[in-house]
This record gives C-alpha cells, structure tokens and sequence, in this order.
C-alpha cells in the first residue's frame, strides 16, 4: 500500500460588502475578500492548511490588495470588521479606465493618449 500524498492551493472567497470609492479607478466598488492557503492532501482529503493569506480584490476594476492577516482572520471570523486603506498594500492594478477615442475621419479607434490620429492626422475625439 502506498500513501497518497498532494500538495495543493486553496481559496476561500469571504463574504464582504462594504462599499468604497476605489483608490485606482475612482468608482464605487465593493471590496471582494479572500483567503489563500497551501493545503496537504491525504487521499484527496485536505487534512492540513498553513501560509494564509489575505487578499482584496475590487470588484469594480478588479485591483488586486493584500490584506493585514490580522484583519483578514477577523473578517473571516465575521466580525464585520471595516476594512480601512492602511490595511492594504497594492498588489496589482486592475484595468484601468481608460478612454477609448475614436477618429472622427477615418474611424480609427484608440485606447492610447493620442491627440491627433495616427492614421490620418485628424483631432481626436473622446467617448
Ligand atoms: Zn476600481
Ligand atoms: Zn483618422
């Protein structure tokens, strides 16, 4: 007989519905918590769980946050603990809103910092 023996990664989503004003994108978005682990599978069976961590995502532009793990556990814990901006450090950028211009002669659409189009020299509007 042998022992079956994995390793695998784990997440838990934890439910959270403080709204905020976005720090990245500057929108009302709603701090989606969740949790990481590493677990240790025994027959398929997850019998161990450490390296917890943290993290906020945005929902309205999907910035990724770690949070303190002190929060975190009590937010886990359904404390209804507010998450505060001083708990989080930025992980990642979400997509930012970014303006998409449109040429108004030749229809040539953009999402960079262009003025004129790059086409055919027009000014460039935005939508
Ligand atoms: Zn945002
Ligand atoms: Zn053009």
């Amino acid at each position: 007989m042998f022992l079956m023996i994995g390793i695998s990664q784990g997440r838990k989503d934890i439910s959270s519905d403080q709204l905020v004003i976005c720090g990245q994108c500057g929108q009302y978005g709603r701090y989606q918590v969740f949790m990481t682990f590493s677990q240790l599978l025994l027959f398929f069976i997850p019998c161990f769980r450490w390296g917890r961590k943290y993290y906020v995502q945005m929902s309205c532009c999907g910035t990724v946050y770690e949070l303190d793990p002190a929060v975190g556990e009590e937010i886990s814990r359904g404390s209804g603990r507010e998450i505060r901006q001083q708990d989080l450090t930025l992980v990642s950028g979400g997509r930012t809103a970014r303006m998409i211009r449109r040429c108004p002669a030749c229809g040539y659409q953009t999402d960079e910092d262009f003025d004129f189009c790059p086409k055919c020299g027009e000014r460039l509007s935005r939508e």
